[in-house]
């Protein structure tokens, strides 16, 4: 009988198995829409945010990472360097093959790092967090807080306000370097990249500040950020960008891929956040309508109360899923199809999970009282 070598058997117990018992990222999807009872009027772009190229201190240049990108049929890429709107500047933007791809920057304040999409200067970095969030909305820009709890720069400003949304997930507070470094050993051993869907966690932290800041009653996007590098250490490829590219997804609905939709997709709210590497996300619906079936709206719509409203939650796949009404646990259902009464105004949000990894989070659907004037209710057209 042979014997495991020295290290294989030190990361074979690390992990836990000695096989890898983890699904295919390509599942069919049981679930046709012809057998939803209520259908969205958007269709879904899928794609990342949040991506350094060697105009920072990413390993590649953008048109190898936009390639692998393209490999990977997304819809579009947003690159994030720091503090440097050089990849726009130098005109890097636009179509790889299928993938649209955007520049906007990472600017480090002096109290951790916000992502500025949509503009076209660059803001100086190292001032106050409150000041770069103003700044970046004089400019039109779209403002992310990112990585809001990684130790090494994190937000420190957590009652800022004034921004379009936050990472509710970034691999870089999930996966840092030191497991990134066995799991890449691990990669190789195995020789599958979903050894690093085995790392994905819950942010519990970052979805109770989300839920805080939803609370207060405004508008607050959640983005999940790969923060890709192409990461190498000793030789090794410990965070491929090909990799992180399935690790975490933000899924836009809009009616056309151009700059100006996934922008609006991402400034209003219509998006999930996927770990496709758990599996294929594509498909998800989170819906409000009305009891005869008439759409109303979708995730990032606000709209007012009625007792007729119901919302609609449709996994591409079956899965475990969780609604939350202000940040508190309503209803968990196991299954692929669901429907819930309106439980009176609130913001709700959906987090689903399969076989205990946690896979999709819906962006809320705000459901506000009668008595607030909503000039912008229903929204969707
Ligand atoms: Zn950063
Ligand atoms: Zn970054």
């Amino acid at each position: 009988m042979s014997r495991l070598p020295l290290l294989p058997a030190v990361l074979l117990a690390f992990s836990g198995c000695s096989t890898l018992p983890l699904e295919s990222s390509r599942i069919p999807h049981p679930s046709s829409r012809e057998s939803q009872a209520v259908q969205s009027p958007y269709r879904e772009a899928v794609g990342v945010v949040h991506v350094h190229s060697t105009y920072s201190d990413g390993r590649l240049p953008i048109e190898e990472i936009a390639g692998i990108a393209n490999a990977q049929q997304l819809d579009y890429l947003i690159i994030t360097d720091h503090d440097t709107l050089a990849g726009k500047f130098e005109k890097k933007e636009g179509w790889y093959g299928q993938t649209l791809v955007l520049v906007g920057n990472e600017i480090s304040t002096s109290g951790g790092h916000y992502l500025a999409l949509r503009i076209d200067t660059e803001i100086p970095r190292l001032k106050d967090p409150a000041w770069t969030i103003e700044a970046v909305s004089a400019a039109g820009g779209l403002g992310f807080v990112a990585h809001p709890f990684w130790p090494r720069r994190h937000w420190k400003n957590l009652d800022a306000r004034g921004m379009t949304g936050i990472e509710i997930y970034s691999a870089k507070e999930d996966v840092t370097e030191e497991p990134l470094l066995i799991l890449g050993f691990w990669t190789i051993l195995a020789g599958s990249e979903l050894s690093f869907s085995r790392w994905i966690d819950r942010p519990d932290q970052h979805l109770a500040y989300w839920d805080r800041l939803l609370n207060e009653g405004r508008k607050v996007v959640g983005i999940g950020s790969p923060d890709a590098h192409g990461l190498r250490r000793f030789g090794l490829r410990l965070g491929p960008y090909s990799t992180m590219f399935k690790m975490v997804r933000t899924h836009l609905l809009l009616n056309e891929i151009t700059e100006e939709a996934v922008y609006d997709a991402l400034a209003k709210g219509r998006c999930f956040v996927a770990h496709d590497l758990v599996a294929d996300a594509k498909g998800f619906q989170f819906l409000v309508a009305g009891k005869d079936k008439t759409i109303l709206g979708v995730m990032g719509d606000e709209l007012t109360w009625h007792p007729s409203l119901r919302l609609y939650a449709y996994l591409p796949s079956p899965g475990h899923a969780i609604l939350l009404k202000d940040g508190r646990l309503l209803f968990e259902r196991k299954g692929q199809q669901h429907w819930f009464e309106v439980d009176g105004p609130g913001v709700y949000r959906l987090e689903v999970t399969r076989k205990g990894k946690p896979w999709i989070y819906s962006n809320p659907i705000y459901v506000r009282p009668a008595s607030v004037d909503n000039s912008s209710d229903p929204m969707v057209k």
